[in-house]
């Protein structure tokens, strides 16, 4: 039976000036019904494209040239475009690092969770207003019978965090999108909304892609991770997998330069050596292999395919050729 999502051999390159920038190679990923999934990886490794390819919200210059996205059973792009929008924002939602991306300056907030509500049509105007309220309290917003009719920049950054996490979640999505929610927040602010998330998932019951740049988060968050480097998934595997047993370089270097491992948070993805590929005309070979301290001859050569470490474990790497193959 297919996972709630389903991500098959995604591959996706932005037009521009100086060629296509190949941003998503050969992506596959599985989220589950009610778990939360991980996205990890530096600036520029493609979590926000991929985030943005499942929520049908990709630039006018991107285009997807191969590949298959499978949400509850149905594949995303063989759909025509209303069905696609009537996905999003009922069983799909998403919230941004700025939480001014989901908000209007100019409507106020009541307006704005009456709104998100559109396709429910059985509750009424005076029932909707409730339920936003109800999520407002939920979500720690004060007193919100009488700010439900604030403007946007009348709340803190936190406090406007929140509620983008209350419109999210007014609709019962399915799939809820995080993509940094926390990274403009302060520390002590992340670790609530971080706790709200956990707990707001668990009662809603949905499931969510969890794209952090802080392993701590992921770690604290998450049941799986996948781990991307340069457009593609390098590794994935359950929270447990990918931080007690770490089979690519690429996520063996992370967390080596993550002294505190898990058990510190880390405000930020470590740095490695060296930089991120460009991404204009990589040829073949492995995508890690200039920074990687166990390239061989045949990372010049050859890419690696997904090999296969545990159940729910895999990696892209030839140190692994001896296990078995995922794909050939
Ligand atoms: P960050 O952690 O900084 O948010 P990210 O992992 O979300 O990074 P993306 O924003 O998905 O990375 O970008 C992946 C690659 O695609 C980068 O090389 C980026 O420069 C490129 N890119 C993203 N959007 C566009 C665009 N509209 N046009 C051209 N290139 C783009
Ligand atoms: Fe390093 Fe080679 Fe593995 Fe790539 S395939 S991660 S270069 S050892
Ligand atoms: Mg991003």
């Amino acid at each position: 039976s297919l996972s709630l999502l389903e991500v098959r051999g995604l591959d996706l390159y932005f037009g521009t000036p100086s060629g296509g920038v190949h941003a998503l190679r050969n992506v596959s990923l599985e989220v589950p019904a009610a778990q939360i999934v991980g996205i990890v990886g530096e600036s520029g490794s493609g979590k926000s494209t991929l985030a943005y390819t499942v929520m049908g919200l990709l630039p006018e210059n991107a285009e997807v040239t191969a590949g298959a996205i499978f949400f509850e059973g149905r594949n995303l792009f063989n759909m025509p475009s209303s069905a696609r929008r009537g996905i999003r924002g009922d069983r799909l939602s998403m919230i941004f690092q700025d939480p001014m991306t989901s908000l209007n300056p100019v409507r106020s907030i009541e307006s704005q969770m009456i709104d998100i509500q559109h396709h429910d049509r059985l509750r009424s105007r005076r029932e909707k207003r409730a339920r936003a309220i109800a999520m407002l309290q939920r979500v720690g917003i004060p007193d919100p019978d009488s700010r439900i009719g604030d403007y946007p920049h009348q709340f803190s950054g936190g406090m406007r965090q929140r509620i983008c996490i209350a419109m999210a979640l007014l609709v019962e999505p399915a799939l809820l999108i995080a993509d940094e929610p926390t990274t403009a927040l302060d520390a002590t602010l992340e670790v609530q909304i971080i706790r709200l998330l956990k707990d707001l998932q668990e009662e809603i019951g949905c499931a969510v892609l969890f794209v952090s740049h802080h392993l701590g988060a992921v770690a604290e968050l998450c049941d799986r991770v996948a781990v991307m480097y340069a457009g593609e998934v390098v590794e994935q595997g359950t929270v447990r997998d990918i931080f007690h047993n770490p089979a690519h370089p690429y996520t063996r270097a992370l967390l080596e330069c993550d002294p505190g491992r898990i058990r510190k948070r880390t405000r930020t993805l470590p740095t490695i050596p060296g930089d991120v590929p460009s991404l204009l005309g990589v040829d073949g070979g492995c995508i890690f292999r200039q920074r990687c301290p166990s390239a061989f001859d045949r990372c010049r050569q050859e890419k690696p395919v997904e090999y296969r470490i545990g159940p729910e474990h895999s990696a892209r790497c030839h140190l692994l050729s001896e296990e078995q193959k995922v794909s050939a």
